[in-house]
């Protein structure tokens, strides 16, 4: 499942980040996840919670919360400098609103960001 290759990840990464910071405890993970990763909310939570129902590795997971923030996807057109909005269905045939060019760069929803965590 995609989603858990995601949460594993995001552990994997935050896990090798607290114990250079001699954290033993993580409490809460802000995860920033764009659109256009294609990871379904429930299925996130889901792959959390059985990544994390042992406490992860060492424990460290046992009580963590996490929280993400989903980042709408946001294309400027090439052509002429429009920004539009897209959705993962629609990516692959996305045009410009404005001219009808199909040459775009992807500003955001591309993301998978640990924003922050928090720990002792
Ligand atoms: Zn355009």
């Amino acid at each position: 499942m995609h989603e858990t290759s995601l949460i594993q990840f995001t552990l994997d990464a935050v896990a090798r980040e607290a114990r250079t910071h001699g954290i033993k405890h993580v409490s809460d993970i802000l995860l920033i996840v764009g659109e256009l990763k294609g990871a379904l909310p429930d299925q996130m939570e889901y792959a959390f919670r059985i990544l994390t129902a042992h406490g992860g590795e060492d424990g460290m997971f046992a009580e963590t919360k996490l929280d993400i923030e989903y980042r709408p996807a946001l294309l400027r057109c090439r052509d002429c400098g429009h920004n539009y909005p897209v959705t993962v269905e629609s990516l692959a045939s996305a045009v410009c609103p404005h001219c009808g060019s199909s040459a775009y760069q992807i500003i955001s929803g591309n993301e998978l960001l640990i924003d922050s965590f928090r720990g002792e």
